[in-house]
């Protein structure tokens, strides 16, 4: 295993992490628990959950195997969130988590999910980042992060605060362009910096073909690609990975092990290939799911990927009728409210999306 130092919070974690929000079968809580400790064998000392993955499913699973861990004196760091942004609920919300995860202090606990600054704001409004320096000060936690949907130069005016020490956000080969400038604050306050969706929320991996151009060795699968991709990133601590499977951390861990440096130069030749060719793909993460007219933004805009990836309509269209099931006609239905826009963190057209499927004809 390769470990970074964290930023400021002076840590050193695996470039691995493990995520909790994709285990295949969360009512068993054996195989959960033995794929985390065999993860913590293999190296991988970051272990990121929340609240909401499964209910609270993930954090009790968490909780198992964080009692492992101290059983058979395996270090890791702790890594949950809250969505909270009232002092006493925040306050509420940690000490069941405390409680659920078995430990007495959190090493990083994330302001969850900032998808907009005004709401950002508000929620600074109502003290989330007293009552965080507040539990960081009772050693109820031991660093204050924050977790972001934003676009990178959002990002950045989110880490002017200069209080967090540690950032979460999505980040892969194909969408880094949307958050670039997050890293001038990144490098200003050195700020640890962890990412999700390093393999695009499932993309890459499923489109070998397409992100062929990502590899730098004939001998590279797509997914190690992907992820040497993001090893290479000079400020990127942790790439976080939900795993569903014990194959999966073995791959990853693959990944780790076949890893070489990767020059500037080619690091750059991968970056501006991906820049021209994969903007603007939907990552399935379905905060978009709440259409007030009930339209399955999701599935028409991860059919959507299909026309990015393939230039073609036919495969958009395919992909409607037999994996979705859907019409084109019911994406006629949008009102242009514009909600689901404001909180898509790739920020896609989607407006334009639907009303471009809703004249396609078959
Ligand atoms: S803009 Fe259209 S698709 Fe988006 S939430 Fe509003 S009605 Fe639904
Ligand atoms: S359209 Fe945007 S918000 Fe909706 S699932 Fe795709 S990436 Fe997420």
């Amino acid at each position: 295993m390769i470990y970074k130092r964290h930023g400021r919070t002076g840590k050193d974690l695996s470039i691995i992490g493990f995520g909790g929000m994709r285990f295949k079968n969360m009512d068993d809580q054996d195989a959960c628990v033995e794929m985390m400790v065999k993860a913590a064998e293999l190296g991988i000392n970051y272990f990121d959950t929340a609240p909401l993955y499964f209910g609270i499913k993930s954090e009790v699973v968490y909780g198992k195997a964080f009692n492992e861990f101290k059983k058979r004196n395996i270090p890791f760091y702790s890594s949950t969130k809250t969505f909270e942004s009232k002092k006493e609920k925040i306050r509420r919300e940690i000490e069941k988590q405390l409680e659920r995860l078995n430990l007495d202090s959190i090493d990083f606990y994330h302001v969850w999910n900032v998808t907009d600054l005004d709401k950002w704001y508000e929620r600074k409004k109502n003290g989330v980042l007293e009552i965080f320096i507040r539990l960081k000060e009772e050693g109820l936690i031991k660093h204050i992060c924050v977790s972001s949907h934003l676009i990178g130069d959002h990002i950045r005016e989110l880490l002017e605060e200069n209080i967090f020490e540690a950032v979460l956000f999505g980040y892969s080969a194909y969408n880094f362009t949307v958050r670039q400038e997050a890293f001038d604050a990144i490098k200003k306050y050195d700020i640890g910096c962890v990412v999700m969706n390093p393999l695009g929320g499932g993309i890459i991996p499923q489109h070998p073909e397409v992100f062929d151009f990502i590899k730098t060795r004939k001998d590279q699968s797509v997914v190690e690609a992907a992820l040497h991709f993001i090893f290479a990133h000079e400020k990127i601590t942790t790439a976080l990975v939900g795993f569903s499977t014990m194959e999966e951390i073995h791959e990853a861990v693959r990944a780790v092990e076949s890893y070489q440096n990767i020059t500037a130069e080619k690091l750059q030749t991968i970056k501006d290939s991906a820049a021209a060719s994969f903007e603007g793909l939907c990552t399935g993460c379905q905060y978009c799911d709440n259409c007030p007219v009930e339209i399955p933004i999701p599935k028409y805009m991860e059919a959507y990927n299909f026309k990015v990836l393939y230039k073609k309509d036919s495969q958009l269209l395919d992909r409607l009728k037999w994996h979705w099931d859907i019409p084109t006609d019911w994406a006629a239905r949008c009102t242009e409210c514009g909600q689901c826009e404001d909180i898509c963190p790739q920020h896609l057209p989607i407006i334009a999306r639907l009303e471009e499927i809703a004249k396609m004809k078959r």
